[in-house]
């Protein structure tokens, strides 16, 4: 499946925030949004007033592009959401924050969200003792999820481990980093996702 492969500072630059897309380097001076607050590109330096749909238009694709997902998917998410119980915003992130290469990440398996696809994609991980190569997974409140035994010394995994403290682990997750083994908690409320997006313009912007 077609995948953004761009500069992924570029992304953060665009929404004006820390996305924290690349990992380490976000934590750092080094990050793009710090060092130039204003949109890539030829004309980024240029004042631009946005419609309503405009905003509601950047809220959407700056919750996409966090989670690298295309909008086809994003878009499946939203009507699952909707038919799910509940506020749809926040079942919206429920269910996106609830994909197997989000928690790896959140467990401190991979430096972010890009590689824990690829980490995922290429059978490095196992799902209640399965493996499971399929980043969109969705997993539940209980699932363990590990390194395969095989992919432990794997030094990016082994590295991503030892700062994942640095990076925080989320309350939702338990990871023991010494068995490379993590469990879901429970899924996330809204309050527990701290997330710089207003998911309500998503859903405006949807339910036109
Ligand atoms: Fe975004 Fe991280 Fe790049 Fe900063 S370093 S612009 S937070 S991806």
């Amino acid at each position: 499946m077609a995948r953004y492969i761009g500069a992924l500072c570029r992304i953060c630059r665009r929404e004006g925030e820390k996305l924290f897309l690349k990992g380490d380097r976000c934590y750092t001076e080094k990050c793009a949004v710090e060092r130039r607050k204003y949109p890539p590109g030829e004309h980024g330096q240029g004042f631009k007033k946005l419609s309503d749909y405009g905003i509601q238009l950047r809220e959407k694709q700056k919750l996409r592009k966090m989670y690298g997902v295309l909008e086809r998917q994003f878009r499946r998410y939203f009507h699952a959401a909707e038919r799910k119980k509940g506020v749809t915003g926040e079942v919206l992130l429920q269910l996106i924050e609830s994909r197997l290469d989000t928690m790896v990440f959140r467990m401190g398996f991979a430096p972010n969200r890009r590689r824990a696809r690829q980490i995922v994609g290429h059978g490095h991980i196992q799902v209640n003792g399965r493996a499971t190569n399929l980043p969109s997974y969705q997993v539940k409140k209980g699932d363990v999820i590990e390194v395969k035994a095989a992919s432990r010394d794997i030094p990016e995994i082994i590295d991503s481990l030892s700062k994942s403290e640095y990076r925080g682990i989320p309350g939702w997750v338990e990871v023991d980093n010494a068995s490379f083994k993590g469990k879901v908690v429970h899924i996330p409320s809204r309050d527990e996702i701290q997330l710089p997006v207003q998911e309500q313009l998503v859903v405006e912007l949807y339910s036109k």
